[in-house]
């Protein structure tokens, strides 16, 4: 498996130096890492992920810091739904998913990685790909994927607000 083209278990190694702090709230405050934040509204941010099930794996956060769904007021949670459904139109017209895994992990023992602030997974489906929950190996796959899809992707959040 180590030599195999794979989209499905890329793994973003673009850098070695992790970011201090969330990378939701530094995306928000304008300091993610520029390959990977798609777009920052008032409410609501949306990023690549940088460990993706699939390529266009997309993460889709409150700008708060809160690690669940009872936090967010009525317009936060209007808005993050908002962009869960444009993140899934934008994928839907550039990668022609056959369907898409759209869901919450909260929680560390429900599979969040970062459980100290929510975000919805927008993951897009093909026949043939693997299972969503497939446990990631040591596969490194070429990021240039990942960033085409990045930059295919970025217009559709410009307007994010
Ligand atoms: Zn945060």
């Amino acid at each position: 498996m180590e030599n195999l083209w794979a989209p499905w278990r890329m793994t973003y190694i673009l850098d070695e130096d992790k970011p201090e702090g969330c990378i939701f709230c530094l995306a928000g405050d304008g300091k993610g890492a520029d390959d990977l934040v798609l777009g920052v509204g008032e409410h609501s941010l949306v990023m690549m992920n940088k460990y993706p099930y699939n390529n266009g794996h997309l993460l889709v956060a409150p700008r708060r810091h809160l690690p669940g769904l009872d936090q967010l007021s009525p317009e936060e949670m209007a808005d993050l739904l908002a962009t869960v459904r444009l993140s899934v139109q934008a994928l839907r017209e550039i990668m022609h998913p056959e369907g898409f895994n759209v869901g919450l992990n909260l929680g560390r023992v429900a599979g969040a990685g970062i459980e100290e602030h929510m975000h919805f997974h927008v993951v897009p489906r093909w026949g043939g790909d693997t299972n969503f929950m497939t446990v990631f190996g040591e596969v490194r796959v070429i990021p240039e994927h990942i960033r085409a899809t990045y930059e295919n992707l970025r217009p559709y959040f410009a307007d994010l607000k």
